[in-house]
């Protein structure tokens, strides 16, 4: 698989100025939201879908049906999700369960407690930015670290609720719902808890900070468009152009660690200063 980690990645004197101008203008507004994806938790060894070293540009994409067959055959769907039998999928579960916060992680939570960051709205299922210590954290695609009843959206700790291989589907022991992974399926409707928090946080955002995303996947990427709509500003991260880097308001062309690493810099050495 391609490196894309950058762990020897150096700031150049360009972007390090642009990284600069871009927390000048994160600074100024008054609600900052960061949009992540996949790219985020690169660093942490999780391959992104899509890119460079991504699964499906490896293995092509899977089928995008994935709810649909879930509904079908609950029993059939776990029974995939227990022994995954797609190549991109095999291992991933290993993968997750292994993964650490990294530098960007840290970051965005350090930003957040020092209240230069209100929210981060994660696309990523790793659970990683939660055990970096985010606190205002909306997971519009799940986590793979829980189970949700498809009746009454209860959540489950994988830990907490035993599910028998023997008798797929598990079910709700508050409502006798079908339990399935918390992770949205493709097809699958956003649980309408989490995707009103995005939307109260994004109607309350001036400025936004996309990082380690290809703003394809809706309604994500829809976003940080409606934040620039109404005026904002937004902040790119991503060490390759998207389809959204023409669009941002500064385009960070560097890994996650790195350059969130850069911006806490300032926003410190700002704080310090005053
Ligand atoms: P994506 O795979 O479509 O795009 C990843 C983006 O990250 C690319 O634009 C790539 O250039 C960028 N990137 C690569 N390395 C980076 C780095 N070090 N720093 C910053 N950016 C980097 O991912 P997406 O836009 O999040 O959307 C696809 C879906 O993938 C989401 O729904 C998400 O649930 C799912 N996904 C999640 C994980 C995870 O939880 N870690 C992993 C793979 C896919």
């Amino acid at each position: 698989m391609q490196d894309t980690a950058h762990t020897e990645f150096v700031l150049d004197a360009a972007l390090d100025a642009e990284i600069a101008r871009a927390t000048d203008a994160l600074r100024e507004s008054r609600h900052v939201v960061a949009l992540t994806g996949a790219g985020l938790s690169v660093e942490s060894g999780i391959p992104p879908f899509r890119g460079p070293g991504g699964l499906w540009t490896q293995y092509g994409e899977p089928p995008m049906d994935g709810y649909q067959r879930f509904l079908a055959d609950p029993a059939a769907a776990w029974r995939e999700q227990l022994n995954p039998t797609a190549p991109w999928a095999v291992g991933l579960a290993e993968t997750l369960a292994a993964a650490k916060p990294n530098a960007g992680h840290a970051a965005l939570a350090e930003l957040e407690r020092r209240g230069a960051c209100a929210a981060v709205i994660t696309q990523n299922i790793d659970d990683l930015q939660r055990q970096a210590g985010s606190q205002v954290l909306l997971e519009i695609h799940g986590n793979a670290h829980w189970l949700r009843c498809s009746g009454c959206n209860q959540r489950f700790d994988r830990d907490e609720l035993e599910v028998d291989p023997e008798r797929l589907p598990p079910h709700c022991p508050s409502c006798e719902g079908i339990v399935k992974g918390d992770t949205v399926q493709f097809g699958e409707p956003i649980p309408p808890d989490v995707l009103d928090g995005c939307f109260a946080q994004v109607a309350l955002a001036d400025c936004m900070l996309v990082v380690g995303t290809s703003t394809t996947v809706y309604p994500a990427a829809g976003f940080p468009l409606e934040v620039l709509h109404r005026g904002g500003c937004a902040i790119e991260i991503n060490p390759e152009e998207t389809e959204f880097s023409r669009l941002a308001t500064h385009s960070l062309r560097g890994p996650a660690g790195a350059v969130l690493t850069r911006i806490l810099d300032h926003v410190a050495g700002a704080e310090a200063t005053r």
